[in-house]
């Protein structure tokens, strides 16, 4: 379940989506995952809406629970725990919200990275931005006469937001959406990514599991270090990273259902303890240290 720079193999694997059954509650296999981990350094990835906070109504007071924060600032402050938020957000809002030292933030799904104070964006190809001119435009003026629909333009990306609507319009909202999309994308350039009430349109391949491997690529060059990787995200976006790590970290879905997951932690109430059972773990790892 570690990652070293002589034994990553960044090829993604085939593998299908895990039943919940088949998924095993992390707090249940505890001490089968800290066999894993011993001795290593721990890389944490983690999503950032509905996962390290609860999804809210307004977007904007997604705000960081101060023990939550706490318990991230005790983990990094151990010098062997890093960490990387990845988020559909723009780094620029990711970092209103969580901003620590030492950290890699990836926003729009992975297409943006900033890590050790070099960013990174991820072009699109040029038929791809002009598909997507033409699909903005489309769903500007759908936007401008419904009292449901906010459209958020990433850059590259495009997210149509369908919160406020009520369950009854949502097949035909997304009908309508991917119908706008047919007419000015052809499926080899774009994705769709069908998130918890947001549709949104990204250029192929951009992703969170390019962003964790381009992060630990980066991470790890030159260096012959070993890492424990963790991947905690509860949307349909986390299942790249999810699928990327499958065979070279633990990946952990909040909530449950069918996922490309290992692990699971049934609720975001719960991520606190996670992360407090992790700090508790290398803090007893580096008092080992000490007397040895
Ligand atoms: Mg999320």
């Amino acid at each position: 379940m570690g990652a070293n720079i002589d034994q990553a193999d960044f090829s993604h694997s085939q593998d299908k989506d895990r039943t919940k059954e088949r998924m095993k509650n992390i707090f249940t296999c505890w001490d089968e995952i800290m066999n894993e981990v011993r001795g290593k350094e721990i890389f944490l990835f983690t999503d950032y809406d509905g996962t390290l906070t609860k999804i809210v109504r307004n977007p904007k007071l997604a705000i960081l629970g101060s023990r939550t924060r706490k318990i991230l600032e005790k983990l990094l402050a151990t010098g062997r725990f890093h960490l990387a938020v990845i988020s559909g957000r723009s780094i620029e809002e990711i970092k209103n919200f969580v901003s620590f030292p030492h950290t890699v933030y990836a926003g729009f799904h992975g297409c943006q990275i900033e890590q050790d104070g070099i960013k990174q964006q991820r072009k699109a190809p040029f038929s791809y931005q002009k598909g997507l001119i033409k699909i903005k435009n489309k769903l500007s003026a759908w936007v401008r006469h419904s009292e449901y629909l906010r459209l958020e333009n990433k850059g590259d990306m495009l997210a149509l937001h369908y919160r406020r609507a009520p369950l009854n319009c949502e097949e035909a909202i997304r009908t309508r959406f991917l119908s706008t999309i047919k007419k000015s994308l052809s499926h080899d350039s774009v994705s769709i990514l069908f998130g918890k009430k947001v549709f949104e349109i990204r250029p192929k391949g951009c992703d969170k599991g390019w962003a964790v491997k381009t992060i630990l690529t980066r991470t790890l060059r030159g260096k012959r270090k070993t890492l424990s990787i963790f991947y905690l995200g509860d949307d349909m976006t986390d299942e790249d990273a999810f699928q990327f790590l499958s065979a070279k970290g633990i990946t952990v879905l909040v909530g449950h259902r069918s996922s490309k997951a290992s692990y699971f932690i049934p609720n975001q109430g719960e991520v606190y303890f996670f992360l407090k059972k992790l700090y508790a773990a290398i803090s007893l790892k580096n008092k080992f240290n000490m007397r040895g």
